[in-house]
């Protein structure tokens, strides 16, 4: 019995060895659907994401690497809700039931409404961290489905994970609080921060839309500029993967008509929305991201 056991075990070890040559057993189109994908799998599966750090979603085109990549895997995740703009149509036509859209089994009663490269809601889900809790259980699930030997270390990385996930949200709230009603208006280069508005109490506001692939006019520019005037908002906010050079325009146009400067928020506290910061740093984590924007947001904003 012992020596059909290590004959068993050596062709396993070989296996296990040849796990770090071969390519990735799951690959993800963003940074932030990856972190909960390599926290599931803690080791067992690798993870690449097709998306590094401070890339924008929206516009990114996939290579001809990416397509050999999303092929040969066992698993793809990705955001849907037409977050991946000009991928989506790529993602949609992969063949079997591999590919996987890790908002699928968000209830739509919860999902905001929005005008986005064709699709009919706001894909930002993950600022709303109890809502995004949802799309790790169904990564989870997903990832069981497809490594069930794995089954009992990704149901244990999850439970620990979704314990952490759930007191960031207590911890989001509680920050968010700490800021009186009147302080809690958010204007960012897109309109990514929505499901974090309702879930936080916050007015949000987006010089361009639910996608950065929809140009700002004269008339986006002219009706933030009022906004912001109007209600003497202290400070607006650039985001990692949008350049700020129209947010720089709308507070030009506010020191000109309302007379006072407004606070830019960018460099290294710029916003993390669609994308992670570099692996290592702060932001390189969803929950490091999702604690850098509330501690930079409630900073800028305190009377
Ligand atoms: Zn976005």
């Amino acid at each position: 019995m012992t020596r059909i056991c290590i004959l068993l075990a050596i062709p396993l070890s070989l296996a296990a060895l040849g796990c770090k040559q071969r390519s990735p057993d799951v690959v993800v189109t963003t940074s932030i659907i990856a972190d909960a994908a390599e926290r599931i799998g803690g080791g067992h599966v690798k993870v690449s994401s097709l998306m590094g750090p401070g890339v924008d979603p929206h516009q990114y085109q996939p290579s001809a690497g990416d397509l050999s990549t999303l092929s040969s895997a066992k698993l793809v995740l990705y955001n849907g809700l037409h977050l991946e703009g000009k991928m989506t149509d790529v993602l949609e036509r992969q063949p079997g039931g591999r590919v996987v859209a890790v908002t699928h089994r968000l209830d739509h009663g919860k999902l905001m409404s929005a005008d986005i490269d064709g699709g009919a809601h706001d894909p930002h889900v993950w600022f709303d961290v109890r809502l995004w809790t949802v799309c790790v259980e169904t990564i989870r699930d997903e990832m069981i489905a497809r490594f069930p030997e794995h089954e009992p270390a990704f149901r244990e990385n999850a439970r620990v994970y979704l314990n952490e996930l759930n007191a960031l949200d207590a911890e989001v709230r509680q920050k968010a609080l700490s800021l009186p009603p009147d302080r809690r208006t958010l204007v960012t280069s897109h309109d990514a921060f929505g499901y974090f508005g309702r879930a936080y109490g916050f007015e949000v506001f987006g010089l361009q839309g639910v996608s950065t692939g929809a140009e700002s006019g004269t008339g986006d520019v002219k009706r933030l500029t009022q906004l912001i005037g109007e209600r003497r908002v202290p400070a607006v906010f650039t985001e990692t993967s949008v350049p700020p050079q129209g947010l720089k325009q709308v507070l030009d146009a506010v020191e000109s008509k309302y007379r006072f400067r407004v606070r830019l928020v960018g460099d290294a506290d710029a916003l993390f929305s669609d994308a992670l910061g570099e692996p290592g740093t702060p932001g390189g984590t969803y929950v490091g991201m999702v604690r850098h924007n509330i501690d930079v947001i409630t900073a800028a904003l305190r009377p």
